[in-house]
């Protein structure tokens, strides 16, 4: 796998190459806003630029995968929420596109109020939208759906949502999937021993197919097996625990896959001195990886 962890952008979107070379990253995640706000500054040309020279100077953090803000929920009832949400998606979409990075993740939404099957429907009309109104200005950004834990209204925590996603959109090649480990598990899907990560790969592939997953967010999960929340935590500490991080890195299948951690960026020693835990999980990962 291609590993890395979710990197700051503070300062410019150039300035998350330097903290990826520092951690170690083979590849990494950004968010090229705040992942909180609905409005970011229009990207300059000398933005484009800076991130260019970056990605020239830091050729080994490859690829660089952006999330999507939490914000956006084009699964809402509410038509003006939507509609804000819609544009967000596309804008985030042409924001990677602009930067030339060529995969962008987000969360297919909550169905609030209204139901699961309705909520599908609202996202489905947002990604066939957006395959049309971006099919010139960002033709090769891969758009991700992330497989979510099921906390609250939130979709796509059955691998069935993703596949109808998929099929309402004509199983769009621009589209894909983002397997984040915490999630799946929290949803119900066991990943722990040799057998249970089998069964799992192979009921995803049935259900909506393996060649759809383009990037995995690592993350060991604070709740048990179906808990359906989604509290991520340092590899190895939580239920997934270490053997089930085994099978992916070891798994030729995902060989070339980016694969970022989101889990807490520092911790306190026993003398209180502060651990740069991304360097620490990117550690734990590479050393489960057999020879
Ligand atoms: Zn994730």
């Amino acid at each position: 796998m291609r590993l890395g962890a979710q990197m700051s952008a503070a300062g410019g979107l150039h300035e998350a190459f330097k903290r990826g070379h520092e951690a170690d990253c083979d590849s990494m995640l950004v968010f090229t806003k705040s992942n909180r706000q609905w409005n970011a500054k229009p990207i300059t040309a000398e933005d484009v630029e800076k991130v260019r020279q970056a990605a020239a100077d830091y050729p080994q953090i490859d690829p660089v995968a952006v999330h999507a803000s939490y914000l956006i929920n084009v699964a809402s009832p509410d038509e003006t929420l939507w509609e804000k949400s819609y544009q967000a998606l596309k804008d985030e979409v042409e924001r990677a596109a602009a930067y030339a990075l060529p995969l962008l993740t987000f969360h297919p939404g909550s169905h609030m109020e209204g139901d699961a099957t309705t909520g599908l429907n609202h996202i489905g009309r947002a990604l066939n939208r957006l395959l049309a109104e971006t099919a010139v200005s960002a033709p090769g950004v891969t758009i991700c759906l992330e497989v979510m834990a099921g906390q609250g209204t939130n979709l796509g925590y059955m691998f069935e949502h993703l596949a109808a996603l998929l099929d309402s959109a004509g199983r769009s090649e621009r589209l894909g999937v983002c397997f984040d480990t915490c999630h799946v598990f929290a949803a119900g899907y066991d990943l722990r021993s040799p057998t249970a990560y089998a069964q799992t790969l192979a009921e995803f592939d049935q259900v909506v197919g393996l060649d759809w997953i383009k990037c995995f967010h690592l993350n060991d999960s604070q709740h048990e097996l179906g808990s359906r929340k989604d509290r991520h935590t340092h590899i190895g500490d939580g239920y997934i625990g270490l053997e089930g991080f085994a099978h992916f890195v070891n798994d030729p299948r995902w060989a070339e896959h980016p694969a970022h951690l989101e889990t807490p960026k520092t911790e306190k020693d026993a003398d209180g001195q502060e651990v740069d835990m991304d360097v620490e999980n990117l550690a734990r990962l590479r050393r489960l990886i057999e020879k």
